[in-house]
């Protein structure tokens, strides 16, 4: 099986970078930053969202033992992209530039979503 730079089926129109809005679960309506994107699972990790706790030993480097918040992965269907004119996660479409480029828009308001 080729692994690696495969995108995954088209569905997924999330981006490193991106600024979301949670639209389920118990972070819902939360907003923040994506941190990572895992194509193969449909799964992104966002700033601050699905913080899970996790239990660390005491090693060499780390002389406590204790608990760290990290970041937890979120299914990609469960945000939405922020336009920034509606300051609001929307529905994104796509639309091909006069130079062949092929951008994210809002589907509310048109406005282009890719710098
Ligand atoms: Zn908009």
């Amino acid at each position: 099986m080729a692994r690696g730079k495969v995108i995954s089926g088209g569905r997924s129109h999330i981006k490193k970078d991106d600024f979301v809005q949670v639209i389920a679960g118990r972070d819902r309506d939360k907003r923040g930053k994506v941190l990572r994107v895992f194509p193969d699972d449909g799964r992104i990790m966002v700033e601050g969202i699905q913080m899970i706790k996790r239990h660390t030993r005491a090693t060499q480097q780390r002389q406590q033992a204790g608990i760290i918040e990290r970041e937890g992965k979120i299914h990609i269907s469960n945000v939405m992209l922020i336009c920034a004119k509606c300051d609001r996660g929307v529905r994104v479409g796509h639309r091909v530039l006069e130079d062949g480029k092929k951008v994210r828009v809002c589907r509310r308001c048109a406005e282009v979503l890719d710098r």
